[in-house]
Parts: C-alpha cells; structure tokens; sequence
C-alpha cells in the first residue's frame, strides 16, 4: 500500500459479492445480533456458518456468493459491519485488487508517522 495515500470506499459493492468468508470474532458477532435484534445463538444459527478451517464463524453467503447482507448495493449492517469489511482495502488487500475496488485514492494531509 502506497504510504501517506487512504482510498475512499465508493460503496460499489464488489466486495460484498464476490465468494469469500467473512470471519466473525466473538465480539462482532454480539454487536451485529445487537444490532439485529436477535439474540446471539438465533443469529448464529441463521445468519453464520463454520469457516472451512472449522477455526470459528463466517456470515453466510447468497447463492452465488454474494454476502446474505447484501441488499442490493447496500450493506443491512453497515453500521456494525466486521472489521474485515471495514479493514479492505487501508488495511488489507490481495494482489489485483484495484481490479475489482473502485476506491479512490487520497493523499493524507496529515501522516502520523513522519
Ligand atoms: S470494492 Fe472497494 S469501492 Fe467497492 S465497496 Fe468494496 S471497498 Fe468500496
Ligand atoms: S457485512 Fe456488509 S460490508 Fe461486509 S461483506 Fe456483508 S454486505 Fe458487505
């Protein structure tokens, strides 16, 4: 990642609907089911699945791959969405990803680390 450069998310929703899990630590998964309504164990029974490392949760995905969060363009838990979500693409990114991202980089008036 270029230093001293943030990129905008511009709510393209590319990566909510590509497959892919989106791990779940204890403490999301009670702030979403808060966030819901729900208690924690009806929302862990209709909206998460096991991760494939069998290493802890995932939300589930839409047939197709798209998160079941997903609602169009828009994210039904923006305001309490995981810290992966939240975390792409400042703090983290695969190669090729302004392939599929159409956030626009800004440079940072004010660098914390100069
Ligand atoms: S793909 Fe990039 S621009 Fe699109 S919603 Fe995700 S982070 Fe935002
Ligand atoms: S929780 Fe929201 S931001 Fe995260 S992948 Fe699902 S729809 Fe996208």
């Amino acid at each position: 990642m270029e230093r001293g450069v943030f990129y905008r998310c511009q709510r393209c929703s590319n990566c909510c609907q590509w497959p892919g899990e989106v791990p779940l630590t204890d403490r999301e998964v009670n702030r979403i089911a808060d966030f819901l309504e729900m208690n924690v164990y009806d929302f862990v029974a209709k909206h998460t699945a096991l991760r494939l490392n069998r290493g802890g949760l995932t939300l589930r995905e839409q047939r197709g791959g798209a998160c079941e969060f997903l609602d169009g363009i828009d994210c039904r838990i923006q305001e309490v969405k995981p810290d992966q979500c939240a975390g792409f693409p400042n703090q983290w990114n695969f190669p090729g990803w302004q392939e599929k991202c159409e956030a626009v980089p800004e440079r940072m008036d004010h660098r914390v680390d100069d």
